[in-house]
């Protein structure tokens, strides 16, 4: 193996230093404590491992956390009415509402009804649009998390060619904003792409966001490139249950320059992000200055 790898989760031991840090300085002498809502819809146990680190890390920087678990049964209306009395509560300056939630819900009403200045993952249309025309705002925490990790391995990344493979609104598609916003040329792969493996070659930054086992493989790989694997696929090796990522990692890592592991790159700054957003969020809310280089 030649490639470094890309340690995310010391890089977000770091990242959550430096937001509990800046959280006790809020509160000495500002007197203003960040407080985080997250809504868990039903009983998808993945989604509860998820809520139940977030509220952990949440209290761990300083933070408060306002959990809100509802009966998988609950109406749009009633979910509605949580997360607009959500944005009306001083106390609370990020509102996370866990996805996917059930059938009968949907989904885009409800992450539009948040208030964006509190849509710590970003999702809402609002900060979509900031982010697509390079304005402030609230930027989805997986991509973010990403950016950050390339920023410190690179230094600028101007000039260099970026392939984001998947197009999904929460991953592919802002992360490709944020790369372009950082100066690279830009492409976007998806299932409909011809010849994957010849696109991918050209990356000298290349990120897989596509849900499918280690299917990025080190022959789609440029000798030096930089892989950013941010899948997560819960799979059976051995008779046992393991975690994947999209890239092969073994003949991946042969051939790049650095790569991010799976578990322990992508995953951990999701979470280290989400706090990151929280505080930037309390920041604005309150008119003091953000915090440096935990956003864009
Ligand atoms: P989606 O299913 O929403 O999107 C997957 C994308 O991959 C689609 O754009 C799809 O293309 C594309 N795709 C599927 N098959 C292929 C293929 N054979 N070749 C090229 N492109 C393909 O997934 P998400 O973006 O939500 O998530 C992607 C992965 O990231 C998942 O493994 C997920 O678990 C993980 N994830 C990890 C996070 C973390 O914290 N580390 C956070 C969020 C997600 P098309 O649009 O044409 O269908």
């Amino acid at each position: 193996m030649s490639a470094v790898v890309i340690d995310g989760k010391a890089f977000a031991a770091g990242v959550r230093i430096r937001v509990a840090a800046h959280v006790a300085r809020l509160a000495e002498e500002h007197g203003v404590v960040p407080g985080l809502a997250v809504v868990l819809v039903g009983q998808d146990p993945a989604s509860q491992v998820y809520v139940r680190n977030k509220g952990v890390q949440t209290v761990e920087c300083g933070m408060v956390s306002f959990e809100h678990k509802l009966s998988a049964d609950t109406s749009e209306a009633d979910l509605l009415a949580l997360v607009r009395a959500l944005n009306a509560d001083p106390k609370v300056h990020g509102i996370l509402v866990q996805l996917p939630l059930p059938g009968h819900l949907n989904s885009d009403l409800i992450i539009n009804t948040i208030d964006p200045a509190k849509d710590v993952d970003g999702f809402h249309i609002s900060n979509v649009g900031l982010l697509g025309t390079g304005q402030k705002s609230m930027v989805p925490c997986t991509p973010l998390g990403c950016l950050m990790m390339l920023r410190d391995h690179h230094g600028s990344l101007a000039g260099l060619n970026a392939v984001v493979v998947g197009r999904s609104n929460i991953v592919g598609k802002p992360m490709a904003q944020l790369l372009l916003g950082d100066s690279c040329t830009v492409t976007i792969a998806h299932s409909r792409t011809k010849d994957l493996a010849a696109v991918c070659r050209g990356a000298d930054i290349l990120v897989a966001a596509v849900g499918r086992a280690e299917m990025i493989t080190g022959d789609m790989v440029k000798p030096g490139a930089t892989v950013i694997d941010v899948g997560i696929n819960r799979v059976e090796r051995d008779g046992r249950a393991k975690l994947v990522g999209d890239v092969d990692f073994a003949s991946a890592a042969a051939v790049a320059g650095a790569i991010t592991p799976v578990p322990g790159g992508v995953g951990p700054m999701t979470i280290a992000c989400l706090l990151a957003n929280t505080l930037t969020a309390c920041c604005r809310a309150h008119g003091l200055p953000e915090p440096d280089g935990l956003t864009v």
